[in-house]
């Protein structure tokens, strides 16, 4: 990468600036000053890119290729800036310019090509899998509408488009050259020569085009560049005839128009499965592409590649690659399925039931009928294989097949060599419970691989006020060797390093008092404890468990005004899917709830609710720094891993949680007195499955502090939540409480009083907070995806290598 110094940078910024709008800098609006800027960037790193792909084809690198139906990028100027080394000298040069880099920064859509935290991962681990210097790509999708846009009207959600690409993207190209065309649809019949070699004959369907825009990932100050292609759909030329009607053409801009906004939910809709195999095959067909120019032998394809299933949606990566295997490449069905096995590998992310992927075989024969056929043959095989082996039982439940259906994950697992989960807990459960039987006969292929996160975006860019004492403190080894952060844990003692800290925290809070001030209208202390849940609006996460907390403190506040609690402000940031009615009625309920609670000036503004709209990265990198506390409280075993609860520690809020997905990591790293655990176990959620011994009417009746507290939800206390209030009274009591809310009630409030306790002691929980920072250093995704590399993919990075000079492509970055 090109380095400049700041006059460099102020010259080359201004000659663009005339190049491309021909104007001067004090004419120029904040849109082309970022247009302008972002130019500049990728004609600095294109050739980095470049170089990359070639370094990677002259040295036969093996690359792996993460198949994901959803990124979640957010903002990229400064992430990239950043890697490129470039972010100091570019803000303190447009600062000499009269220029505020953040002016520009704000300008960026989010790129929200994701529902939440499946996507962000995907996204984490490209900035990763490109900064630890691994020959690793992204496929997915170029939705033209992103995650819609959240607005609360009379204090309901209100979904708008997402229209991000309006004013175009910097970062993406069109690679025409690139595209594939992919069929969906008609029908398919095998014809046999006197060999028995069978050939497909497709008839009517449809032939669109696939048309790839590739995003360059730049890896952390290392001169890598690799590459995010999402696929974005065409009619093909060649087709045009048959496209002439406005519907005709609808159905094929529909495919890659709208991202499913149902987040943990199976989709189960025609047009998702479309999606599906379209950027499957589009992906696919490009890697064999991309190997057949290298001219080895199809065998060894495995030695080449690695294909990586993100959740069960690319699935029929498995179906695909045998197709054009068989079909196009002439190996025979074993030796392709050979390849396959090795070539695939499979991430499972959730356990629940209804996320759980599933097709009926009239719409995925409709859609993909040739995939149908090998889906059926791969499935005849399996239980052939396993017949005499295994009890008749289990092949039935393990097969690809039943009552009519495709199961995705049976599929992934069968066609690949390694399952992951995406933390401990989850991966234990993955054996004991939810594929225990696929464990069975596949031991070797389980693993786990406990999620991350993207430290350089967590700290330096969304916390440089803390990140400022870090270097001041430890120094700054830490922005690359995240374990590093250890080194903090020589200063718990250290009441200047504490009050740094402190005061980076505070600097932090009066940024996000001054947001909610101007979005929400809501005044709120800086000095209040800032209590924070950020994720998905679903039943199992347990918004409403924080919420009937809230409403206790309440009642008692009313009762007792001098009540001696820490104030607290207690913060939100939610998308409910648009279809999914109880999670909408929860956010009625709070904004009711907040509406009722900000307003009430006998309570002395010891409790303050604030419900930021639209939650997405930009708003995470807002919120985050400021938090003191991350509530982790969904229903243990029910949370795969989780990764705000990462980011939050790592910014030093203190963690209120019970033992789910990786916050059982996150209580090992920071050690019981350091976090606030509570509530049912997974063992005993899965007791009372077995048991059916849970009756939330009886703790209603026998508890008078939670009958009081949910009575408000139907007894007028909470004004204008007449159905809303008592849909969520009646999912507790008469449809018994699915996620346990009342059963963890008491245990979460002793918690919440430990909190409340521990803050008032401002030295110790001071050292709690540092203690969480120092330890967050394992959660880094640059340490994820190395497992993923040598574990799963067996692809070694870059850095490796060396060039003509005999200089690796780290110390070339320093040079
Ligand atoms: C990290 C992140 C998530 C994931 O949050 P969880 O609490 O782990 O579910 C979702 N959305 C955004 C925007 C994020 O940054």
């Amino acid at each position: 990468m090109k380095k400049m110094n700041k006059k460099e940078f102020k010259q080359c910024f201004s000659r663009r600036l005339a190049e491309k709008f021909a104007m001067e800098v004090s004419d120029a609006s904040p849109s082309e000053l970022y247009q302008t800027l972002g130019s500049l960037m990728t004609s600095a790193y294109s050739q980095d890119w470049r170089q990359t792909w070639q370094d990677y084809r002259d040295a036969e690198q093996k690359q792996s290729y993460y198949f994901s139906i959803e990124f979640l990028p957010g903002k990229m100027l400064k992430s990239n800036l950043l890697n490129m080394g470039w972010l100091e000298t570019v803000e303190a040069g447009l600062l000499e310019l009269g220029i505020q880099l953040d002016d520009l920064a704000e300008i960026e859509p989010d790129m929200a090509l994701g529902n939440g935290g499946l996507g962000r991962l995907a996204s984490c681990f490209m900035d990763s899998i490109a900064s630890t210097g691994l020959p690793g790509n992204g496929n997915g999708i170029r939705y033209e509408y992103g995650l819609f846009k959240q607005r609360f009207v009379d204090n309901y959600q209100v979904e708008l488009p997402d229209e991000w690409l309006q004013k175009g993207n910097l970062w993406e190209v069109r690679k025409e050259s690139k595209a594939v065309n992919v069929r969906l649809g008609g029908n398919v019949y095998l014809s046999s020569d006197e060999m028995g070699n069978l050939t497909p004959h497709y008839q009517d369907g449809m032939v669109v085009r696939a048309v790839p825009y590739d995003t360059g990932m730049v890896g952390y100050q290392n001169n890598i560049v690799n590459t995010m292609r999402l696929w974005s759909v065409e009619i093909p030329a060649e087709e045009e005839g048959n496209y002439r009607s406005v519907e005709a053409r609808r159905t094929v801009e529909d495919l890659t128009s709208v991202l499913y906004p149902d987040d943990s939910n199976e989709a189960g809709r025609r047009l998702r499965l479309s999606q599906e195999y379209f950027f499957v095959s589009a992906g696919v067909q490009s890697i064999l592409r991309y190997y057949k120019e290298l001219k080895q032998p199809i065998d060894k394809i495995s030695q080449y590649v690695a294909i990586h299933i993100n959740d069960t949606h690319p699935a029929m990566c498995v179906a695909e690659f045998m197709r054009l295997l068989i079909d196009e490449e002439n190996v025979s069905w074993e030796r392709a399925w050979n390849l396959t096995q090795k070539v695939m590998s499979y991430t499972n992310h959730t356990i629940m039931a209804e996320a759980l992927e599933k097709w009926s075989i009239p719409m995925m024969k409709s859609v993909c009928p040739r995939i149908y056929q090998i889906i059926e043959e791969i499935d005849r095989r399996f239980v052939a294989e396993m017949t005499g082996v295994q009890s008749f039982d289990l092949i039935q439940r393990t097969r690809i097949i039943q009552n009519d259906q495709v199961h995705m994950a049976h599929l992934a697992i069968i066609g690949s060599h390694s399952t992951n989960g995406v933390a401990k807990l989850h991966s234990d459960l993955l054996k004991s419970v939810v594929l225990h039987d696929f464990y069975e006969l596949y031991p070797a292929r389980f693993n786990n691989k406990t999620n991350g996160i993207a430290m350089r975006r967590w700290t330096q860019l969304a916390n440089p006020s803390m990140s400022k004492v870090l270097d001041e403190t430890i120094g700054k080894t830490w922005r690359k060797t995240p374990g590093d952060l250890r080194l903090l844990l020589n200063y718990e003692n250290d009441d200047q390093v504490l009050n740094n800290l402190a005061a980076a925290k505070l600097t932090n809070k009066k940024r996000l008092a001054a947001y909610i001030q101007e979005n929400c209208g809501v005044e709120v202390n800086p000095h209040a404890i800032f209590d924070v849940q950020i994720k998905r609006l679903h039943a199992y996460k347990r918004q409403l468990l924080n919420l009937l907390h809230i409403i206790k403190l309440y009642l008692e506040l009313k009762e007792n005004p001098d009540l001696p609690i820490e104030p607290r402000v207690f913060i939100f940031g939610a998308k409910a899917a648009p279809s999914y009615h109880y999670a909408k009625s929860i956010i009625k309920v709070i904004n009711e709830t907040a509406s009722l609670i900000n307003n009430d000036d006998s309570i002395h503004n010891k409790l303050k609710i604030v419900f930021l709209e639209n939650y997405n990265v930009s708003l995470a990198e807002r919120i985050i720094p400021a938090a003191d506390v991350s509530e982790q409280i969904s229903l243990a075993s029910k949370e795969a891993s989780g990764t705000s609860n990462m980011k939050l520690m790592l910014n030093g809020a203190v963690t209120i949680a019970t033992l789910d997905g990786a916050n059982v990591e996150i209580r090992d790293a920071v050690g019981d007195d350091n976090i606030a655990i509570f509530g049912l176990t997974e063992e005993e959620v899965y007791q009372y499955y077995e048991n059916k011994t849970y009756h939330a009417a009886a703790i209603y009746e026998q508890d008078n502090v939670v009958r009081r507290v949910i009575d408000t939800l139907i007894d007028g206390t909470i004004p204008n939540i007449h159905s809303e209030g008592q849909e969520i009274f009646d999912s507790l009591i008469k449809y018994n409480d699915e996620y346990f809310v009342l059963r963890d009630f008491e245990a979460y409030c002793i918690a919440q009083m430990s909190i409340d306790k521990a803050y008032k002691y401002q030295r110790r929980w001071l050292q709690i907070s540092l203690r969480n920072i120092a330890n967050a250093g394992r959660f880094s995704s640059d340490h994820t995806v190395q497992r993923y590399a040598e574990d799963i993919w067996q692809i070694e990075p870059v850095f490796a290598h060396k060039d003509d000079r005999g200089v690796t492509k780290h110390e070339a970055y320093l040079l």
